[in-house]
């Protein structure tokens, strides 16, 4: 390695997703000096486009909210869930934590763009076509090594490294961190249509979660955006799709032809856009910190799509790391797991309990009762809002017994 370009940083932040985005900017409004080394050009394509309230406290925080507010994007008040003829809606002005009434359906391409563009305003300085492709930590201070495009390497040191590389997961790949998901493969087939939505029944200003008529674990979203267009996918365990068109246009639709309720919705859709496909997003990793290190976002652990959570958590992630490393740089004596990775996790979990609920049924049925009380619905949207880490509702402090609970109840309760 004699004789490669060497460079000295205070942070280096791999990835340039939101969790960079935000933790970068947060850096660097505290004093910090905080390079971003991105393998992509923005604008890039990325999966997650509905955004849940909690999101906009992270982006305020990190100083973007004019921007991401004036940028256009669709309004989204809330989240609908239609299964046959049921509908049940949520209102995010309408929870339990108060927190921000609204959020937005973004386009990754443009919202990716805008928050790294709103960071490097900043001062945050971020290399794009460049790739981390292997670090050593094994020494007083961690060294990543990087490649350019045209081939040409080079090595930066840093104080700390915040992993920000979502579906790249770079630390865990190489140092060994990757741990199993508890949740079973399953499989996304999404596009984009030109909508032309003109049934009633439909809110644009809402998430629309639809639950397949017969088999209730293979679920759809459509997450409408403000030019006319439309985020459609299906999530179903990789057994659903034996027997399935492997041409994935053709498997979306015969996914999307077997459920009424979503039928009547896309009835003038334009089908413009290959379907893509994503399987095995789900991931976990041994430890979400180490010396000199910490992981944030999609690039620590994935749960599922089902409750829009991951960019929620990637910021959450973002916000609770800059902060403990603020402190850190300060000469501060900080513990990354009592003050980051175990607070992290208790919001996690609480999606984790949701999540598992989602699939299981029960929740499902919650969702779907139509005599639920209304402070009982404002906990849940509260959650379905992002507000997963306020431990004054009962639903996040106590959410295995209380699911259970009301879903026994949902059971004896005739509809
Ligand atoms: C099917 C599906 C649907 C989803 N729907 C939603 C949704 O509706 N709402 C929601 O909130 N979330 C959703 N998610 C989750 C969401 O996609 C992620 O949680 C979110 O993008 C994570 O953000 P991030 O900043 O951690 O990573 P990313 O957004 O993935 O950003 C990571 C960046 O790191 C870069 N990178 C990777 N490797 C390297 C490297 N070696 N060197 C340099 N740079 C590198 C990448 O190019 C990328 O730009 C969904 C996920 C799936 C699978």
């Amino acid at each position: 390695m004699s004789g490669i370009e060497m460079e000295r940083r205070q942070v280096v932040v791999i990835g340039a997703g939101p969790s960079g985005a935000i933790a970068s900017a947060l850096l660097k409004r505290k004093g910090h000096d905080v390079l971003v080394i991105e393998r992509q050009h923005f604008p890039r394509f990325s999966i997650g486009e509905s955004l849940l309230s909690h999101c906009i406290d992270f982006i305020e925080e990190a100083g973007m909210l004019d921007a991401v507010q004036a940028a256009g994007f669709q309004l989204k008040n809330g989240a609908a869930f239609a299964w046959g003829e049921q509908y049940s809606a949520f209102d995010f002005g309408d929870t339990f934590s108060n927190g921000k009434p609204t959020t937005f359906q973004v386009q990754r391409a443009d919202f990716d763009k805008l928050l790294a563009d709103q960071a490097a305003l900043q001062g945050v300085e971020i290399r794009y076509g460049e790739t981390v492709i292997s670090t050593d930590i094994e020494r007083a201070k961690p060294l990543l090594h990087i490649e350019r495009e045209d081939t040409s390497r080079y090595q930066v040191e840093a104080d700390f490294i915040l992993d920000a590389s979502g579906y790249g997961r770079v630390l865990p790949r190489l140092l060994d961190l990757e741990a199993p998901s508890n949740f079973p493969l399953r499989q996304a087939v999404f596009t984009h249509v030109e909508d032309r939505i003109d049934y009633a029944g439909f809110d644009r200003n809402k998430i629309l979660i639809t639950t397949h008529p017969t088999q209730r674990d293979i679920w759809f979203w459509s997450i409408p955006f403000s030019n006319g267009r439309t985020s459609v996918g299906v999530v179903a365990a990789a057994g659903h799709f034996e027997g399935r068109s492997e041409n994935l246009d053709t498997c979306l639709r015969s996914f999307v032809d077997e459920t009424p309720s979503l039928q009547r919705v896309l009835a003038n859709a334009v089908w413009d856009t290959p379907a893509r496909t994503l399987g095995g997003y789900s991931a976990n990793v041994k430890t979400l910190h180490g010396p000199g290190f910490a992981l944030l976002g999609n690039a620590a652990e994935f749960l599922d799509p089902v409750f829009s959570s991951g960019v929620t958590i990637a910021m959450r992630s973002a916000s609770m790391a800059a902060g403990v490393l603020h402190r850190q740089l300060q000469g501060e004596a900080v513990d990354w797991q009592s003050e980051f990775a175990e607070p992290l996790k208790r919001g996690v979990d609480t999606f984790r309990c949701y999540v598992e609920g989602w699939y299981a049924g029960t929740f499902q049925d919650v969702i779907y009762h139509p005599g639920s009380q209304p402070h009982i619905r404002s906990m849940i949207s509260s959650i379905l809002a992002g507000y997963a880490w306020d431990e004054s509702n009962p639903f996040v402090s106590e959410s295995r017994r209380r699911l259970r609970m009301l879903s026994d109840i949902c059971a004896t309760e005739p509809a």
